[in-house]
């Protein structure tokens, strides 16, 4: 009889803590907020969900349904109608460099208006201000700063005596583990390599050594090795479609004249430009989707550079938010190409044109595009937050659907960062990152400009909030100018 006491006790307290876990399910914080009435645009396929609500707390989407099921979990002062509007993920730049030495608190000021402009990652491909960046990384993850979340290359590998500033330049295999090493302490989030003075075989062999360690590695394609090399070496992902235009003529053949002192490398690059064959290039991204590389385009830099003659850029509203020392960075490219030839500047948009035509043969091909603006203080009028919307753009007129511009700035960049079990999508148990846009974007790709309240990382901002958030960066931008006069 004891026995069977016990027993049904034991099951008592069995049942008792069954209910106390159910509970605690339903247990939100105080903080927790339920956005209704909300039309979702599922970026996996297009659909368009209508009537749901989501449910968001510390940061996480613990639930997506039904208003009725979901209302009486939430304190109604936390529940946001968002009726007539429009749900997509949080966007990602996949391409942007936070750099300048001299520009600390500009680019500091900076990292809210991605946020305004619903952009809530962004890849940063390597800088000057490596260890700064990597810092912002922890202080974003930690909510001490607002930002978008951050991945980051940290600094780049390069030659020795590079174009470039604050890169890791390497002239030999040793170097190579040093530097390694140094990305690995770091802990970067992917290595970044460019060409400007490493050589073909070592710039292999530092793909395959950052591979061996269990990096992403991204970045450019030296003139004297094949795209294919380097993809086989292991690449994540091209950075800028132009690198593609090679695939449109005998890209081995060339590179092998190259490399036996048959031609020059001027003659090479002539060569890729005039012997472009769009059915060979074709058959070479249908080649190329079957390894899994990616392809960043990185469109709006090239276009801005190719169009500088027709566009006035000096009443670009979005100069409100620019330091004067930092949009002086822009002069350089301007000066380089001041002294082109007419024909120079026609050869330059025809080569803008001809890359951007290429963005739906890549993704027919089953390339994984990435939407990345290379927005940085040495890309002349390619904004921080703004190109990445122009980006988008560029691709709508390139002929991409809007579905595939959505998944190019959402799920693609979440997917190459290995982030799709946790991001990228709005679903239960994701980071809470989204953009609630006044348009459909699925009609028109503008539509994700139309903000009407952006959740980064579960923090709800309404217009207001965002209005006040750009208001700030404007009036620090006066400030710093002021200062430094
Ligand atoms: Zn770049």
């Amino acid at each position: 009889m004891g026995r069977i006491i016990l027993f049904g006790f034991i099951i008592f307290l069995g049942l008792i803590s069954c209910k106390e876990t159910r509970e605690k399910n339903h247990d939100f914080s105080t903080k927790a907020i339920l956005v209704y009435n909300a039309t979702i645009i599922d970026v996996v396929n297009g659909n368009v969900l209508k009537d749901k609500a989501i449910l968001i707390d510390s940061g996480i989407i613990k639930r997506v349904g039904d208003y009725n099921t979901l209302k009486s979990m939430i304190n109604l002062n936390n529940q946001i109608n968002v009726e007539g509007k429009f749900i997509i993920p949080g966007l990602w730049d996949m391409h942007v460099h936070i750099e300048g030495q001299d520009l600390v608190d500009d680019n500091l000021a900076l990292l809210p208006v991605f946020v305004a402009y619903g952009i809530t990652t962004v890849r940063d491909m390597a800088s000057d201000l490596g260890e700064q960046v990597l810092a912002w990384r922890e202080d974003i993850k930690e909510d001490k700063l607002l930002g978008p979340q951050i991945f980051t290359a940290g600094r780049k590998l390069e030659g020795i005596n590079s174009i470039w500033k604050g890169d890791l330049e390497i002239a030999n295999e040793d170097d190579l583990s040093k530097m390694l090493d140094k990305l690995e302490a770091y802990n970067v989030d992917l290595v970044k390599i460019t060409e400007n003075t490493l050589a073909g075989p070592l710039f292999l062999k530092s793909v395959q050594e950052a591979r061996k360690r269990g990096f992403k590695v991204s970045g450019h394609i030296p003139i004297d090795l094949t795209i294919q090399e380097v993809v086989d070496a292991g690449f994540t992902s091209i950075e800028h479609a132009s690198y593609l235009l090679r695939l449109g003529s005998d890209e081995k053949g060339i590179v092998e004249r190259l490399n036996s002192g048959d031609i020059s490398r001027n003659q090479a690059n002539a060569y890729y430009s005039t012997a472009f064959n769009q059915d060979t290039a074709m058959l070479a991204y249908q080649k190329l989707s079957k390894t899994n590389i990616a392809i960043t385009p990185t469109l709006i830099g090239g276009k801005q550079l190719a169009y500088l003659e027709e566009d006035d850029h000096s009443e670009d509203d979005f100069l409100e938010f620019l330091t004067d020392r930092f949009t002086a960075n822009y002069q350089w490219r301007i000066d380089r190409m001041a002294n082109d030839t007419p024909e120079q500047k026609m050869d330059r948009k025809k080569r803008y044109e001809l890359i951007a035509k290429q963005l739906p043969y890549i993704q027919k091909a089953g390339i994984k595009i990435l939407a990345g603006s290379d927005a940085a203080a040495l890309n002349t009028f390619v904004y921080p937050a703004l190109s990445l919307h122009q980006e988008l753009e560029l691709f709508q007129k390139a002929g991409l659907t809007s579905l595939e511009i959505l998944q190019s700035a959402t799920i693609n960049g979440a997917e190459l960062m290995g982030q799709l079990n946790t991001m990228g999508t709005i679903e239960a148990n994701k980071q809470a990152d989204m953009v609630i846009l006044n348009s459909n974007p699925l009609l028109d790709i503008r539509g994700t400009r139309d903000i009407y309240a952006v959740i980064n990382d579960g923090q709800y901002f309404n217009r207001t909030d965002l209005d006040s958030l750009l208001n700030e960066a404007k009036q620090t931008k006066k400030r710093l100018d002021k200062e430094r006069k």
